[in-house]
């Protein structure tokens, strides 16, 4: 069996489950059937976040609507993926000493939306980790680390946020996907394809003005756990905008 690469997608609006005239919806939907398949699924998600890392152990993981305002259709949608308790207590167990399972927790729209695109079939179960957001980028960088044998067994490790992610810009009628946007995806795209993991760890001061594009972090951070779990060899799969959010996407290979 060949060694699964890491991926890091950018999940963009809960609409994108549905707007199929967003360019990132079109090339999530050719996404899964491009890998070997997979065992199992592991998803870190910019929205689920605790002090210490939790991973998902519910056999029967819910699907989280974890959004408000949106058209009913989206509200109807759900991804009934198994869990898989047993994997769920070694990815605990690799993540040592702090990690636990939460026999409870079901799945964000972080982790469902690309998912149902992806694997529209449902028949792979699905983890999620949680993030530490105060910790910071070396922190998920080494939960990556950490969690990079079980791509030998099978596992497809997704981190899965956004690129850039200023809301607040989204919704100014000025957003257009060019200038500050750009700078960062491009800064992004150059330091991923050195694998410079340092410029990563400190990417709040080198990147071109990062707390614009990253107001808060939680989006970026699910990037460093693809990157600590993957091969060296980075791919930019997909890149395109919906206004100020870059949807890019990556695989780490060896
Ligand atoms: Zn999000």
């Amino acid at each position: 069996m060949s060694t699964l690469p890491t991926l890091f997608v950018s999940h963009g609006s809960p609409m994108l489950a549905l707007d199929a005239s967003n360019p990132a919806h079109g090339f999530l939907k050719s996404l899964g059937a491009s890998l070997p398949r997979p065992e199992a699924i592991l998803v870190v998600s910019a929205h689920w976040e605790t002090a210490t890392p939790r991973i998902t152990g519910a056999e029967h993981p819910d699907t989280i609507h974890d959004f408000y305002g949106f058209p009913e259709p989206l509200y109807e949608l759900r991804y009934p993926a198994s869990g898989n308790h047993a994997l769920a207590k070694q990815a605990a167990m690799l993540l040592n000493p702090a990690a636990s399972v939460d026999p409870i927790r079901g799945l964000d729209h972080g982790a469902w939306v690309p998912l149902l695109l992806m694997f529209p079939q449902v028949d792979i179960p699905v983890l999620q980790l949680s993030l530490q957001t105060p910790l910071g980028p070396a922190h998920h960088l080494k939960l990556g680390e950490a969690l990079a044998p079980l791509r030998e067994q099978g596992v497809l490790i997704i981190g899965s946020g956004g690129a850039t992610h200023n809301l607040r810009e989204y919704f100014h009628a000025s957003a257009d996907g060019t200038g500050v946007y750009q700078a960062f995806a491009d800064w992004l795209h150059d330091t991923l394809s050195r694998d410079d993991r340092e410029a990563l760890r400190h990417y709040r001061t080198r990147a071109p003005d990062a707390a614009r594009n990253h107001p808060t972090e939680e989006h970026f951070l699910p990037l460093l756990v693809a990157v600590g779990a993957g091969g060296r060899k980075a791919t930019r799969l997909h890149a395109s905008f919906d206004r100020s959010l870059a949807m890019d996407a990556y695989a780490f290979a060896d």
